[in-house]
């Protein structure tokens, strides 16, 4: 488990099995994850530590959500498109802020990698997912225009001065880094097409 701050702290992603990292905000009665991951050694650390758990799922992938059934979490919190997966939990439809002696605030995230995409914001860190990544299509990964402006104006309305990218090797990154590259890809889009190609 890395530390971030007092309150926050997250368990590395995996590449076998292929698991999200798993991020943990420290609240007065519950231990919040955003995200479960999918790896059995995380899953072991996560039942390790005595604390009630809530979970909030970033997304559908199962990278990011596999270990559910394993961490009798007591909340789930999820949108609409990840609950057609999961079948049951809190959907959140607008923002939600929960005051655990942490100050939780749980957001929608247009994405163009994933539908139903949340974020979490606590203690100047947001944690995004894969939320900001691009998407494959036909062998190439893009993104979609119109959702990356939606991404953008929804990290501008963010406090947090540091954002958590799952599977990102640095994974906590200054927030004005993330958007400075975001907004370089937006500023390449074409008008006659919907799709932005993300340069290697
Ligand atoms: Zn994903």
């Amino acid at each position: 488990m890395i530390r971030l701050s007092e309150r926050v702290s997250y368990i590395k992603a995996t590449e076998e099995p292929l698991s999200a990292d798993v991020g943990l905000v420290f609240g007065d009665r519950c231990l919040w994850l955003y995200d479960v991951g999918n790896n059995p050694l995380i899953t072991a650390e996560l039942r390790g530590i005595d604390l009630p758990k809530a979970a909030v799922l970033s997304h559908f992938h199962p990278d990011h959500t596999g270990a559910l059934a394993d961490i009798s979490a007591k909340r789930v919190y999820l949108s609409a498109y990840t609950k057609k997966y999961i079948g049951f939990g809190e959907t959140v439809a607008d923002d939600v802020y929960i005051n655990d002696g942490a100050e939780l605030h749980i957001f929608l995230l247009p994405s163009s990698h994933s539908k139903g995409a949340l974020g979490l914001e606590t203690d100047d860190f947001a944690f995004l997912g894969d939320g900001i990544y691009s998407m494959q299509k036909g062998g190439r990964a893009v993104y979609n225009a119109t959702l990356l402006k939606d991404t953008l104006d929804c990290l501008k309305r963010l406090s947090a001065k540091t954002f958590l990218l799952s599977h990102d090797p640095q994974y906590a990154r200054p927030r004005g880094e993330v958007t400075a590259e975001l907004e370089e890809i937006y500023s390449r889009r074409r008008k006659e097409e919907a799709y932005i190609e993300v340069r290697e």
